[in-house]
């Protein structure tokens, strides 16, 4: 079988909902385009994951990318706008009809405060759909090590800013040490509220991590989850609550979950009938995209054009958006 070419599945109307803003990351892209960084850095390039595991190494691998320190005064809401938009000009170039944008930087949050941060994001949306044609909502993630404190509070922000575009909230961060449980209270306020949940669980912790987000804080979906592949009984709990993968195949081989896409359960999930999406997850630390990402799995897989449109019609049916919207998506990657 002759892979699809990378052109034609970039033709390919689109719906992306992993995808991480990368805020010091493009701010820092930014200050080096107005030549006050250094022009050298290479975020892929910084730092050597292989000298870690586990959830380490993505630690390592994010804060040795920042390494060189981006300084305050690039917190600004003109700063947080030009790289929401750009971000969203990216994926339009994509093809995306809509994306899910992930942002949980602290920094960007305590030094303008949420409102400020999200109002500045909404404005970069309204241009981008006015632009672009392509839609976007917000999710805000909120990151384990921080406390079940900080989680309440980023999840009381996210309600408070829902008329910017938060659609829902994510749980990140370090599965291992710190186990749903402690996050119950805030993601159920957020629930309550009618914000899709979604958790990053199963990349490095096993089944039992992805149970307890299930159970326990409610998860619509599931960041990466490729360990449920461990699990049959839970393989048979996602496909029938319709909970949904966000795989992001080169962040996966990346942080050493798999050893080749080849080796990645990919498929097993999919003959599993578990819902998967393909995404990028952080596009610009792991150098890729979603076309990218995409053409990957086609080529591993074997899997022609219109499998990798059910893939991106999968992303439609879990995003977090209206019926009526859902319904438009599906229609538009039809
Ligand atoms: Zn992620």
């Amino acid at each position: 079988m002759i892979t699809p070419s990378l052109e034609s599945i970039r033709r390919l109307p689109k719906v992306e909902l992993h995808l991480h803003l990368e805020t010091s990351l493009r701010l820092r892209r930014l200050a080096e385009r107005h030549g006050d960084g250094d022009a050298a850095f290479e975020p892929h390039l910084v730092a050597d994951p292989a000298k870690f595991s586990g959830y380490d190494r993505l630690r390592r691998l994010r804060y040795a990318s920042r390494a060189g320190k981006i300084p305050n005064e690039l917190y600004t809401a003109e700063n947080i706008e030009q790289i929401t938009y750009e971000l969203l000009e990216e994926s339009a170039a994509h093809h995306l009809r809509y994306v899910e944008v992930r942002v949980g930087g602290r920094r960007g949050f305590s030094l303008l405060g949420a409102s400020r941060m999200l109002e500045a994001m909404a404005r970069a949306r309204a241009r981008a759909e006015e632009a672009f044609g392509v839609r976007c909502g917000f999710i805000i993630t909120i990151v384990r090590e921080r406390g079940p404190e900080e989680a309440e509070e980023r999840v009381l922000e996210a309600i408070a800013c829902r008329e910017c575009g938060v659609v829902g909230v994510d749980l990140a961060g370090d599965e291992g040490n710190y186990p749903p449980t402690l996050y119950t209270r805030a993601l159920g306020r957020a629930r309550e509220a009618g914000l899709g949940i979604t958790v990053h669980a199963g990349e490095f912790a096993g089944p039992s991590s992805i149970w307890t987000s299930l159970y326990q804080l409610g998860a619509a979906r599931l960041g990466h989850g490729i360990r449920a592949v461990e699990d049959p009984e839970l393989l048979d709990y996602l496909r029938e609550h319709h909970v949904t993968l966000e795989i992001c195949p080169s962040s996966n081989m990346r942080l050493g979950l798999v050893s080749s896409l080849r080796g990645h359960p990919l498929k097993t999930l999919m003959s599993a009938g578990v819902p998967v999406t393909i995404n990028s997850d952080d596009p610009m630390l792991l150098s890729t995209d979603l076309t990218r990402e995409l053409h990957l799995v086609a080529e591993t897989f074997q899997m022609r054009l219109d499998e990798i449109a059910g893939l991106l019609q999968t992303a439609a049916r879990a995003a977090f958006v209206s019926n009526e919207m859902r319904s438009a998506l599906q229609h538009a990657l039809r």
